[in-house]
């Protein structure tokens, strides 16, 4: 074993140089993605990202934008309204069937009105 070190110690340092790079990686990644979900936990809380994030939802829900102003003023409709069109009740964010929702025709894409999810899911149109 000494006769082998002594051999080969310039391989062996380079070994342990690329072990050590290899952690020293892994501790940076490590800290990197704690640091990632902070920034993403106080990011979510923000106006921009609730924004963005309910845009896209209607996009992929298929929503058509017939204002032609990248969904502002769809947004801006949906933020002021506090009650549901139909029933009337108090939007609430911790009761699933009081969430609000951007009632939208399936064919044409047009939004309808802002419900709750109560009427959105029950009340034939
Ligand atoms: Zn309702």
């Amino acid at each position: 074993m000494r006769i082998y070190v002594l051999k080969n110690t310039n391989h062996l340092n380079h070994i342990k140089k690329r072990l050590l790079y290899k952690i020293k990686k892994q501790n940076y990644f490590k800290k990197y993605q704690a640091e990632k979900k902070v920034y993403f936990k106080k990011y979510r809380k923000t106006e921009k990202f609730k924004k963005s994030h309910r845009i896209s939802h209607w996009k992929g829900a298929g929503v058509i934008d017939h204002y032609n102003d990248k969904y502002n003023t769809l947004y801006r409709i949906y933020t002021i309204q506090k009650i549901c069109s139909i029933c009337y009740k108090i939007f609430n964010t911790e009761k699933v069937m009081d969430y609000k929702c951007l009632d939208h025709c399936h064919k044409s894409g047009l939004m309808r009105r802002i419900c709750c999810n109560y009427c959105n899911l029950h009340i034939i149109k």
